[in-house]
């Protein structure tokens, strides 16, 4: 029987389940890789086991004996740990510090407990010895790099006895060769007996590090795989399938190819972005569809003037510098960022000082805001994008999210925009308000305006798209007109597929 099982696991948000009866099984020594497109469900399956979150219904049977964790200390306790992508280490602790945090080895010589660092730094050798690395006990944590520091809570794992350990996109940020550490430190676990929950959406690794592959779709199972059974093929096939129609009408395309907005040549970022070209024209919509770590969240930041960037970028014909957000904002481009909560409102703020806040010279006269005018536009455009909220003094945060970010959208459209980038404008938004930014964005194409998004999102990138560009490893590897994308091909390129590793498997 296998270590770990979770059956029938039911779990919803305000009345909208989001997982279906799942299934879900581990042995020892044996690492699952988890795979699913956004939204499948895979964090919240997570979060159940970590005690995180807990389940409407189903059970969790560990070791042979039923759980019910309700809280993530009795998951823990149970010996089952998370890695999370935030690291969450002590950067002035010691690496023995932090493999002991919460449970020093103590010594009472006399009468004064002190800490035994011999005793820590010997356990921390034999731990880092089990693991085949030898990182120094009495280093630094914030001294090491982001590969070391995970082998350090990775070690703090087994330091605790944790028999699973759920690693999350663990790789989203290491090198080819700190990967490669990562995989001969996870070969050592599996020796130990240690169950691994891998997820990634990195096809490649799948098929190098797991045993077998479990595939979540909209909430439910969509197939358990045998690694050295399947193909590339059969997973892709299996993460897809929502079907588009189903979820966005279709839109007719509104491009006009005489007027370019925006041309990009030669776009860089350090190691993240790497020769990004592209044109905008007005009318179009191009969308950028990439997973983690594939630089359309830094491609985002660099169209906006947040990050530093080589390449040449032309707004309307004209070399700019496009090198602050202000500046974008004088040439005529809006911006909704991905982190909305951290980037996109302004919390304590009302829902018209929101819309307001980025078109306040436009309202003003002398210097002088002008109260009326700013209530009108505020309702103007509270109107044209159906906001639900009770009045405009009422607080930002009250509102649902697929309503802020509505506001976050009349921000830039109260400054007339000609130019909207939307980085995965509809992340945490519900389905209804989704179709409703999807048909905004459909409307604003057809008066004139560009707009690019980067998404994560298959389905919407494809069902919005005039121009898809498939991004993976900080470069495009893809570019499909409308009618020539389909969704397999897509998924494919952007978890590393190239046309080799297709034909090979
Ligand atoms: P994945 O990790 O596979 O991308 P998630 O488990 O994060 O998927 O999300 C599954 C679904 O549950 C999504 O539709 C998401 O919007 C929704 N969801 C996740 N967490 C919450 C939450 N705390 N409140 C409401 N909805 C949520
Ligand atoms: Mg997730």
């Amino acid at each position: 029987m296998a270590f770990l099982e979770m059956r029938n696991i039911v779990k919803s948000f305000s009345g909208v389940q989001v997982l279906k009866d799942v299934h879900f099984d581990l042995g020892r020594g044996e690492v699952v890789a988890l795979l699913g497109q956004n939204g499948a469900g895979k964090s919240t399956l997570i979060k159940i086991l970590s005690g995180y979150y807990s389940k409407d219904s189903g059970n969790i049977i560990l070791d042979g004996q039923e759980v019910h964790f309700r809280s993530p200390a009795e998951s823990l306790a149970s010996g089952i740990r998370v890695i999370y992508q935030e690291l969450e280490v002590f950067p002035d602790l010691t690496v023995a510090e932090n493999i002991f945090a919460g449970s020093w080895p103590v010594s009472t010589q006399g009468r004064i407990p002190i800490v035994n660092r011999k005793k820590m730094n010997e356990e921390t050798r034999k731990l880092m010895n089990l693991l085949g690395e030898d990182i120094n006990p009495d280093d630094l944590v914030k001294n090491l790099g982001i590969s070391e520091k995970q082998i350090v809570e990775i070690a703090r794992a087994l330091a605790g006895k944790a028999n699973i350990i759920v690693m999350d996109e663990p790789t989203a940020a290491l090198s080819q060769r700190e990967t490669k550490r990562l995989f001969a430190v996870i070969r050592r676990l599996k020796e130990q007996g240690v169950g691994i929950i891998y997820i990634t959406h990195r096809l490649e690794e799948v098929f190098e590090i797991s045993d077998r592959v479990i595939v979540l779709r909209d909430g439910k199972n969509a197939g358990t795989f045998k690694t050295t059974d399947t193909s590339w093929q059969e997973l892709v096939q299996a993460m897809i399938g929502r079907s588009l129609e189903e979820l966005y009408p279709s839109r007719e395309s509104s491009i006009s190819l005489e007027k370019i907005l925006v041309r990009v040549e030669g776009l860089g970022f350090n190691n993240f972005l790497k020769n990004i070209s592209f044109e905008l024209h007005a009318g179009e919509i191009i969308g950028f569809f990439g997973l983690i770590g594939s630089g359309i969240n830094e491609l985002a930041l660099t169209l906006f003037g947040a990050l530093p960037s080589e390449g040449r970028v032309w707004v309307e014909g004209r070399l700019t510098k496009v090198s602050s957000p202000i500046l974008t904002k004088k040439l005529g481009i809006g911006f909704i960022p991905a982190d909305r909560k951290r980037e996109g409102i302004v919390p304590e703020m009302s829902v018209k000082d929101n819309i307001t806040l980025a078109s306040l010279d436009r309202n003003a006269k002398r210097g002088f805001i002008q109260r009326q005018k700013e209530t009108n536009c505020a309702c103007e455009w509270s109107d044209r994008l159906q906001i639900k909220f009770s009045g405009l003094e009422q607080s930002i945060k009250s509102l649902s999210g697929g309503n802020q970010q509505k506001v976050v959208l009349a921000r830039w459209l109260a400054t007339q925009s000609k130019i909207l980038v939307a980085s995965e404008p509809t992340q945490g938004v519900d389905v209804g308000a989704r179709i409703d930014i999807y048909r905004i964005f459909d409307n604003l194409a057809k008066e004139g305006m560009g707009i690019i998004i980067l998404s994560s999102d298959l389905p919407e990138v494809m069902a919005l798209s005039d121009t898809i560009f498939v991004m993976e490893g900080g470069k495009i590897v893809g570019k499909f007109s409308k009618g020539e994308a389909d969704q397999q091909r897509l998924l494919y390129l952007a978890m590393g597929g190239t046309e080799k590793a297709i034909s090979h498997k």
